[in-house]
Protein backbone atom coordinates (compact mmCIF):
# COMPACT_ATOMS: atom_id res chain seq x y z
CA UNK A 1 0.00 0.00 0.00
CA UNK A 2 0.90 3.39 -0.70
CA UNK A 3 2.77 5.63 2.16
CA UNK A 4 0.97 9.10 2.32
CA UNK A 5 3.38 12.09 3.67
CA UNK A 6 0.32 13.71 5.78
CA UNK A 7 3.19 16.25 6.61
CA UNK A 8 2.79 20.10 4.56
CA UNK A 9 3.69 23.41 5.28
CA UNK A 10 -0.23 24.78 6.57
CA UNK A 11 -0.23 21.15 8.77
CA UNK A 12 -3.60 21.44 7.17
CA UNK A 13 -3.19 18.23 4.54
CA UNK A 14 -7.04 16.56 3.79
CA UNK A 15 -7.08 13.06 2.74
CA UNK A 16 -9.97 11.97 1.27
CA UNK A 17 -11.68 8.41 -0.05
CA UNK A 18 -14.10 8.25 -2.13
CA UNK A 19 -15.18 4.54 -2.40
CA UNK A 20 -17.40 2.36 -4.27
CA UNK A 21 -16.92 -0.96 -7.00
CA UNK A 22 -16.99 1.68 -10.05
CA UNK A 23 -18.48 -1.52 -12.23
CA UNK A 24 -17.44 0.34 -14.14
CA UNK A 25 -16.88 4.35 -13.77
CA UNK A 26 -19.82 6.57 -14.96
CA UNK A 27 -19.96 10.55 -15.87
CA UNK A 28 -21.69 10.34 -12.25
CA UNK A 29 -18.80 9.12 -10.55
CA UNK A 30 -16.49 10.88 -13.08
CA UNK A 31 -18.68 14.32 -11.56
CA UNK A 32 -18.21 13.22 -7.59
CA UNK A 33 -14.44 13.23 -8.21
CA UNK A 34 -14.28 16.43 -9.82
CA UNK A 35 -16.23 17.88 -6.90
CA UNK A 36 -14.72 15.92 -4.01
CA UNK A 37 -11.12 17.33 -5.08
CA UNK A 38 -12.25 20.57 -4.17
CA UNK A 39 -12.73 19.23 -1.17
CA UNK A 40 -9.66 17.49 -0.22
CA UNK A 41 -5.62 17.84 -1.17
CA UNK A 42 -5.61 14.24 -1.78
CA UNK A 43 -8.10 12.28 -3.45
CA UNK A 44 -8.07 8.28 -3.05
CA UNK A 45 -10.38 6.37 -4.78
CA UNK A 46 -10.74 3.05 -3.36
CA UNK A 47 -12.00 0.60 -5.73
CA UNK A 48 -13.73 -2.71 -3.57
CA UNK A 49 -12.95 -5.99 -4.78
CA UNK A 50 -16.56 -6.55 -4.42
CA UNK A 51 -16.32 -10.25 -5.04
CA UNK A 52 -19.90 -10.74 -3.49
CA UNK A 53 -21.82 -8.81 -5.90
CA UNK A 54 -20.67 -10.31 -9.12
CA UNK A 55 -18.57 -7.41 -10.71
CA UNK A 56 -18.88 -7.40 -14.37
CA UNK A 57 -15.00 -6.05 -15.01
CA UNK A 58 -12.57 -7.58 -12.06
CA UNK A 59 -10.64 -4.97 -10.03
CA UNK A 60 -7.63 -4.53 -12.16
CA UNK A 61 -9.87 -3.84 -15.23
CA UNK A 62 -12.02 -1.34 -12.93
CA UNK A 63 -8.72 0.33 -11.89
CA UNK A 64 -7.26 0.65 -15.05
CA UNK A 65 -10.48 2.15 -16.44
CA UNK A 66 -11.01 4.39 -13.58
CA UNK A 67 -7.06 5.75 -14.14
CA UNK A 68 -7.91 5.93 -17.71
CA UNK A 69 -11.40 8.47 -17.00
CA UNK A 70 -9.25 10.51 -15.04
CA UNK A 71 -6.09 11.50 -16.56
CA UNK A 72 -8.51 11.88 -19.84
CA UNK A 73 -11.59 12.48 -18.80
CA UNK A 74 -11.81 14.98 -15.87
CA UNK A 75 -13.16 18.22 -15.97
CA UNK A 76 -13.79 21.19 -13.18
CA UNK A 77 -11.30 19.13 -10.91
CA UNK A 78 -8.81 21.34 -8.39
CA UNK A 79 -5.51 20.73 -10.49
CA UNK A 80 -3.69 21.20 -6.93
CA UNK A 81 -5.73 17.72 -5.68
CA UNK A 82 -3.49 14.59 -6.50
CA UNK A 83 -5.78 11.88 -7.42
CA UNK A 84 -5.18 7.74 -6.58
CA UNK A 85 -7.01 4.82 -7.27
CA UNK A 86 -6.47 1.64 -5.16
CA UNK A 87 -8.18 -1.15 -4.87
CA UNK A 88 -9.52 -2.88 -1.21
CA UNK A 89 -11.05 -6.22 -0.40
CA UNK A 90 -11.09 -5.08 3.81
CA UNK A 91 -13.60 -3.29 5.26
CA UNK A 92 -13.85 -0.13 4.63
CA UNK A 93 -13.34 2.03 7.69
CA UNK A 94 -10.06 -0.57 8.03
CA UNK A 95 -9.06 0.88 4.35
CA UNK A 96 -9.29 4.62 5.62
CA UNK A 97 -7.31 3.72 8.24
CA UNK A 98 -4.57 2.67 6.52
CA UNK A 99 -4.75 5.67 4.03
CA UNK A 100 -5.01 7.72 7.03
CA UNK A 101 -7.91 9.57 5.50
CA UNK A 102 -9.89 12.52 7.15
CA UNK A 103 -13.59 11.79 5.30
CA UNK A 104 -15.21 9.65 3.35
CA UNK A 105 -17.05 10.61 0.56
CA UNK A 106 -19.76 9.40 -1.08
CA UNK A 107 -22.61 10.10 -3.61
CA UNK A 108 -26.06 10.73 -2.83
CA UNK A 109 -28.83 9.50 -5.76
CA UNK A 110 -32.48 10.80 -5.06
CA UNK A 111 -34.15 8.90 -2.22
CA UNK A 112 -32.21 5.51 -3.75
CA UNK A 113 -29.14 5.76 -1.74
CA UNK A 114 -29.99 7.61 1.58
CA UNK A 115 -31.46 4.37 3.46
CA UNK A 116 -28.21 2.78 2.76
CA UNK A 117 -26.26 5.69 3.20
CA UNK A 118 -27.47 6.17 6.30
CA UNK A 119 -27.10 3.25 7.66
CA UNK A 120 -23.38 2.71 6.76
CA UNK A 121 -22.45 6.27 8.09
CA UNK A 122 -24.48 5.08 11.53
CA UNK A 123 -21.99 1.83 11.70
CA UNK A 124 -19.23 3.57 10.41
CA UNK A 125 -19.19 6.13 12.68
CA UNK A 126 -19.49 2.92 15.50
CA UNK A 127 -16.16 1.82 14.28
CA UNK A 128 -14.29 5.37 14.09
CA UNK A 129 -15.48 8.55 15.01
CA UNK A 130 -12.24 10.45 14.02
CA UNK A 131 -13.09 9.86 10.27
CA UNK A 132 -16.11 12.08 9.11
CA UNK A 133 -18.50 11.20 5.92
CA UNK A 134 -19.54 13.55 3.67
CA UNK A 135 -21.98 13.43 1.03
CA UNK A 136 -22.36 14.98 -2.62
CA UNK A 137 -25.75 15.54 -3.71
CA UNK A 138 -25.76 13.96 -7.42
CA UNK A 139 -26.10 16.74 -10.42
CA UNK A 140 -29.82 16.51 -11.41
CA UNK A 141 -27.67 15.60 -14.24
CA UNK A 142 -26.77 12.79 -13.67
CA UNK A 143 -29.09 11.32 -10.82
CA UNK A 144 -29.92 8.36 -12.96
CA UNK A 145 -27.04 6.94 -14.12
CA UNK A 146 -26.22 4.00 -12.37
CA UNK A 147 -23.28 1.13 -13.52
CA UNK A 148 -25.87 -1.54 -13.00
CA UNK A 149 -28.28 0.17 -15.34
CA UNK A 150 -25.14 0.96 -17.92
CA UNK A 151 -24.35 -2.71 -18.37
CA UNK A 152 -28.12 -3.75 -18.32
CA UNK A 153 -28.49 -1.09 -21.61
CA UNK A 154 -25.08 -2.44 -22.89
CA UNK A 155 -26.05 -6.06 -22.48
CA UNK A 156 -29.27 -6.21 -24.41
CA UNK A 157 -27.15 -3.86 -27.33
CA UNK A 158 -28.36 -0.57 -26.31
CA UNK A 159 -26.15 2.87 -26.49
CA UNK A 160 -24.12 3.93 -23.38
CA UNK A 161 -21.65 6.36 -24.41
CA UNK A 162 -23.85 9.19 -23.04
CA UNK A 163 -23.24 7.90 -19.49
CA UNK A 164 -19.90 6.55 -20.01
CA UNK A 165 -16.52 7.62 -21.54
CA UNK A 166 -15.84 6.31 -25.29
CA UNK A 167 -13.10 4.12 -23.76
CA UNK A 168 -15.08 2.54 -21.04
CA UNK A 169 -18.18 2.33 -23.96
CA UNK A 170 -15.47 0.09 -25.67
CA UNK A 171 -14.57 -1.95 -22.84
CA UNK A 172 -18.14 -3.00 -22.17
CA UNK A 173 -18.86 -3.64 -25.18
CA UNK A 174 -15.59 -6.08 -25.52
CA UNK A 175 -16.82 -7.53 -22.03
CA UNK A 176 -20.34 -8.49 -23.59
CA UNK A 177 -18.65 -10.18 -26.62
CA UNK A 178 -16.84 -12.19 -24.98
P1 LIG B 1 -21.69 0.98 -4.63
O1 LIG B 1 -21.51 -0.38 -5.19
O2 LIG B 1 -21.19 1.17 -3.23
O3 LIG B 1 -23.05 1.59 -4.87
P2 LIG B 1 -20.84 2.47 -6.86
O4 LIG B 1 -19.63 2.25 -7.67
O5 LIG B 1 -22.15 2.12 -7.48
O6 LIG B 1 -20.68 1.79 -5.46
O7 LIG B 1 -20.90 3.97 -6.40
C1 LIG B 1 -19.91 4.53 -5.61
C2 LIG B 1 -20.41 5.82 -5.07
O8 LIG B 1 -20.74 6.68 -6.15
C3 LIG B 1 -21.68 5.72 -4.23
O9 LIG B 1 -21.57 6.69 -3.20
C4 LIG B 1 -22.77 6.09 -5.18
O10 LIG B 1 -23.88 6.64 -4.51
C5 LIG B 1 -22.07 7.13 -6.01
N1 LIG B 1 -22.66 7.26 -7.34
C6 LIG B 1 -22.83 6.30 -8.27
N2 LIG B 1 -23.41 6.81 -9.38
C7 LIG B 1 -23.62 8.12 -9.14
C8 LIG B 1 -24.21 9.21 -9.88
N3 LIG B 1 -24.75 9.02 -11.08
N4 LIG B 1 -24.21 10.44 -9.32
C9 LIG B 1 -23.70 10.62 -8.07
N5 LIG B 1 -23.16 9.65 -7.31
C10 LIG B 1 -23.11 8.42 -7.83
Amino acid sequence: MTQIDKTSKTGAYRIGIYPGTFDPITIGHRDIIARATRMVDHLIIGVAVSSGKGPLFDVEDRVAMTNYDIEHNLKYNDPNTTIEVVPFDNLLMHFAEEMQADVIIRGLRAVSDFEYEFQMASMNEKLNDHIAAAYLMASDKYQFIASRFVKEIARMGGDVSRFVSEHVAEKIKEAYAK
